[in-house]
């Protein structure tokens, strides 16, 4: 199968690197016949051809099977700018970022109770400006002093994110929480609201209770052991997976995937840190486990068991590097720099 890999800016070249190094480590052992090919995005390609996301990468990443994003330094880029993010979510209608937050035996968590759970998170539409127009942006500006941000909440998108939710839990706990803030935002949220419980209906096998936003925040700290998957609009579901990756241990182990019906992309929850870019001192996992998300992403839709093996495999040997003191990275208290951790799992993936 087609990979595509992306590195992005700040550290992403560098966690790409470890990335792609273990994908072929793991081609080999599980027989996955990889075909894994290089593009630039973001600063790089901006100074090299006028874009960050050209038109020629949207067109490769259509086309392949599955593609990988590093972090991108979008903050940085100059108005007018694409955030390959956002535009290939849209581009490629990756509705569903799925970020999984777990504990790590032998890692310290900062969430009272230890947490293994899925936050399902609506990707094309709600707060975000950029991606819930035809035409023209979602943010106005009518005088100087007044700024309005339109949001976008439709049936559809809420009823497939819903269905999306609810298949991931038959595989897991039989368990899903809605989050929403419907006693504000009557009307949008209700919308919401409406459909999930629809699909809850039609999976009876499911159990299903819907938390506010505000409380959700507060219950992720204080017992988060109590969710197995969480759906919620866009950026709802952005906030509390970075609050609940950090209550598991810290971003830099949150891996995620944007999914679509169609395409797939693997995406570290964590930014382009470049407070410590190109100092061998990013910790890979994040990338590494969303890597591992796509295999199984792409093991289901094609059928293919050696992809779900070479996921367990990987996790594994992440789970089994981070269990050691030895073999971490320094933002987790270890001695390890980015490259040599990669390393590390790479010999447990022999
Ligand atoms: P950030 O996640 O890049 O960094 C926050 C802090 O966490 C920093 O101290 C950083 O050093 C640390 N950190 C992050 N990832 C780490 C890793 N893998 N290993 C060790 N430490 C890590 O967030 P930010 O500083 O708010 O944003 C920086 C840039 O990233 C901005 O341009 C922002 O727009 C962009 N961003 C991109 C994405 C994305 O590409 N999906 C997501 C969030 C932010």
């Amino acid at each position: 199968m087609k990979i595509l890999a992306l590195a992005g800016d700040g550290i992403g070249p560098e966690i790409t690197a470890v990335t792609l190094r273990c994908l072929e480590r793991l081609d080999k052992r599980f027989a996955l016949d990889l075909h894994i090919e290089t593009h630039e995005v973001g600063l790089a390609s901006l100074k090299r051809g006028g874009s960050t996301l050209p038109d020629a990468v949207i067109k490769a990443c259509r086309a392949a099977h599955g593609f990988i994003l590093g972090p991108v330094s979008h903050l940085e880029y100059p108005p007018g700018a694409r955030n390959p993010s956002g535009n290939l979510r849209i581009a490629l209608d990756l509705y569903a970022n799925v970020r999984p937050s777990r504990c790590y035996e032998g890692l310290a968590h900062w969430g009272r109770t230890p947490m293994d759970l899925v936050i399902v998170r609506e990707n094309t539409e709600g707060f975000y400006a950029d991606r819930n127009m035809h035409e023209g942006s979602g943010e106005l500006m009518p005088t100087p002093d007044l700024a309005l941000s339109l949001r976008k909440i439709s049936a559809q998108a809420s009823r497939r994110i819903a269905q999306a939710a609810f298949r991931l839990a038959l595989g897991r706990r039989h368990k899903v929480t809605a989050v929403h803030k419907a006693n504000v935002l009557k009307t949008t949220e209700g919308l919401f609201l409406r459909e999930v419980r629809q699909v809850a209906q039609e999976h009876p096998e499911v159990s299903y209770e819907e938390q506010l936003v505000d409380s959700m925040a507060a219950l992720l700290v204080r017992d988060a052991a109590r969710f197995d998957v969480v759906v919620t609009t866009n950026m709802y579901g952005d906030i509390l997976s970075d609050e609940a990756a950090e209550l598991a241990g810290g971003l830099g182990l949150a891996g995620s995937i944007n999914a679509g019906d169609a395409h797939c992309m693997a995406q570290a929850q964590h930014g382009s840190a470049p407070d410590i870019a190109g100092k061998d001192l990013a910790n890979p996992c994040s990338l590494l486990l969303s890597a591992g998300m796509l295999l199984g992403w792409l093991g289901d839709r094609h059928a293919t068991p050696n992809y779900l093996r070479a996921q367990a495999a990987l996790e594994a040997a992440l789970a089994g590097s981070l269990r050691e003191p030895a073999t971490r990275t320094r933002d987790l208290g270890g001695p390890l720099g980015t490259r040599a951790f990669g390393s590390a799992v790479l010999e447990k993936l022999e």
